[in-house]
């Protein structure tokens, strides 16, 4: 009883002293980080889901012309903000032949940029969204709009962000990649290839925050919209969830509601997106998520049924989790 009681009280101390430290880097970089925080907003992330789900991109079936208009997007941007690829100068494609993806499908591409960190470069924080869906079936277009065209609005402005504090002498102290993975809907099957052929040794890959459908409210929130599901955040790391909690109660405010990271959920969404790949390497992980909804998987996720609002204040939080994992003193330790 003694030594138990004891052991007690050294974990609750312990926990005292990482929470305050982390208190500390926060207060440290608050205002640093929402000066770019405030540069992620509703209407940029509207003008690009208009785009990127549009029928124009005829639902980015894995391999398909949609989805390399897709891909050929993201990378015009990266080059319009002058944001590099960590593969080879002007290549940001990663190509993933067929027999790496599934019996018919067209070979396809993971999208990927990239900023140096100044301090620990060969450190690496991944964000990923996966850039595919479902393309076309009798004759309707599955625009994808939340599934996933809020990921990869959302990365696109966090990279930007972040560019932003580049130039201005704020980037980050690690590494960050920005990971577009295609075959989501297939099977995981780009973040599947990118683990099994990473740009930077998964070993100094310190995070994977990945975002899959973050735009739309579910009916379980329908009176409190500001929410949003954290999956995994626990499973490796204590650290890094405590982190979370403790950069969404000093900037975001957002309900972080833990239903589905229950080991017990019958949906098992921890097991279901692209950053399964990465935590089955010992990487830590967030997924973040909004649930299931009417149009989930149907040609009606539409653009138009979006909560740009909600959009923008998760893309915060993403952002705003990033940059502190990315600038405090030490790595995240793997602790479970
Ligand atoms: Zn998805």
């Amino acid at each position: 009883m003694k030594t138990l009681l004891l052991i007690f009280s050294s974990i609750l101390l312990i926990n005292c002293a990482s929470n305050n430290h982390i208190n500390a880097t926060a207060e440290a970089t608050g205002e640093t980080a929402t000066k770019y925080a405030n540069t992620i907003t509703e209407a940029d992330l509207k003008e690009r889901l208009y785009v990127f789900a549009s029928d124009e991109f005829e639902g980015r079936n894995t391999g398909e012309p949609g989805q390399k208009k897709a891909a050929e997007y993201l990378k015009k941007f990266y080059v319009n903000h002058n944001i590099p690829s960590p593969i080879s100068y002007g290549n940001y494609y990663q190509n993933i032949p067929t027999e790496n993806l599934k019996p018919n499908l067209k070979p396809s591409e993971n999208v990927l940029a990239f900023i140096k960190g100044s301090e620990k470069p060969e450190e690496i924080i991944v964000i990923s969204a996966h850039l595919d869906h479902l393309g076309i079936t009798d004759d309707e277009i599955y625009n994808g709009a939340d599934d996933n065209g809020s990921g990869n609005v959302a990365i696109l402005e966090i990279a930007e962000a972040f560019k932003k504090a580049v130039e201005n002498g704020k980037g980050p102290k690690r590494s960050i990649l920005f990971l577009h993975v295609t075959g989501e809907e297939k099977g995981l099957l780009g973040s599947k290839y990118y683990v099994s052929h990473p740009i930077f040794p998964l070993k100094n890959t310190i995070v994977n925050l990945n975002i899959d459908m973050i735009g739309r409210v579910d009916d379980a929130h329908e009176k409190q919209p500001e929410f949003v599901y954290l999956i995994g955040s626990d499973k490796l790391s204590s650290e890094l969830h405590l982190l979370s909690e403790t950069i969404n109660d000093q900037f975001t405010n957002l309900h972080l509601d833990y239903q589905y990271n229950d080991d017990d959920d019958p949906n098992r969404f921890y097991y279901r997106s692209d950053h399964y790949n990465f935590a089955k390497n010992n990487i830590p992980i967030i997924f973040y998520f909004n649930g299931t909804h009417q149009d989930y998987h149907e040609p009606s996720d539409t653009p138009d049924k979006i909560n740009y609002e909600v959009l923008q204040k998760r893309t915060q939080l993403i952002f705003y989790t990033a940059w502190e994992i990315a600038n405090r003193e030490n790595r995240i330790a793997v602790d479970k």
